[in-house]
């Protein structure tokens, strides 16, 4: 049974580049009969914005999309999370270097064996290894990098807020909710990879990944939340479906209604029409 999943943080409201996300594993999961599920990604409280879970809701509802069972919410799995941890034995160290000791590369190893006297705990790291990981993506081919030599030791648990990481949270729940496919943007490629490693320690299964384009507004910067790229406004629903269709290389025929468009969508869905490249202005 295939099983897909949309899994929004909840920074802010549903823009256009998170439509796009969410009606490519939409439509690869209902195109297959599978089940569609909705994560809120709430582990960050303090990134996380006042109204903002309710605002995705009502977008995805207005949309016309229909999820599967109850939603989940990340912010109350933290025994779960910490369960897991604790399993990882000793691949887990404490880390107490601060963002500016850290820099902008990749982490160094610095409290592998300990942390220097003084410092104080500021989060739980994964060790990881110098052997290459790879995947094979449903678009983008075969992508792959050796985690030491590339990303790095990376974070489980932050000690300022108690907050557990996207890695961590991402990889037990797409486990316990018997996820098989993960189709998301792009920009979280290097991310699959720290995830299948993760997956491969805790005993996990495989997944199958499809990473789609992800939108770039015309600054050609990433449309996110954090740098307050519009809401979707749900009164344009049809249109906005069409345009994210159109941005994800499918070609609807004009002047369908929502239900229609749906409907189109879910008989016509061509992933190998979806363009490979990992940014895009696209037609927005
Ligand atoms: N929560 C992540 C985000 O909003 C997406 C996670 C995922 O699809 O794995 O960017």
């Amino acid at each position: 049974m295939y099983r897909g999943r949309f899994a929004p943080s909840p920074t802010g409201p549903l823009h256009f580049g998170s439509l796009v996300a969410a009606v490519a594993s939409y439509l690869e999961a209902r195109q297959r009969g599978g089940e569609w599920l909705l994560r809120i990604e709430d582990v960050d409280g303090p990134r996380s914005r006042e109204g903002a879970v309710e605002a995705i809701l009502g977008a995805l509802a207005g949309m016309g999309f229909v999820w599967d069972g109850e939603v989940v919410y990340q912010s109350a799995r933290g025994d779960l999370y910490q369960r897991e941890m604790e399993r990882l034995g000793g691949l887990v160290f404490d880390c107490g270097c601060s963002r500016k000791e850290i820099g902008e590369g990749r982490y160094p190893g610095t409290c592998r064996a300990g942390m220097a006297e003084g410092k104080v705990l500021r989060a739980r790291r994964l060790r990881v290894t110098d052997e290459e990981i790879w995947f094979e993506d449903g678009l983008q081919g075969r992508f792959g990098s050796r985690l030491e030599r590339d990303l790095g030791d990376f974070v489980l648990w932050r000690a300022d807020g108690g907050i557990w990481s996207y890695q961590l949270a991402v990889v037990v729940d797409d486990e316990v909710q018997g996820v098989t496919d993960v189709v998301r943007g792009a920009d979280l490629m290097d991310s699959t990879l720290r995830q299948i490693y993760l997956q491969r320690l805790l005993g996990y299964r495989e997944l199958r990944y499809l990473h789609v384009p992800l939108v770039l507004g015309e600054d050609g910067e990433k449309l996110s939340k954090q740098n307050l790229a519009p809401g979707i406004e749900v009164g344009e629903a049809a249109d906005l479906l069409a345009r994210a269709l159109r941005f994800l290389g499918q070609e609807p025929p004009e002047g369908l209604g929502l239900v229609r468009l749906w409907e189109w969508g879910v008989g016509n869905w061509d992933v190998r029409r979806v363009g490979r490249e990992k940014f895009s202005t696209g037609h927005i």
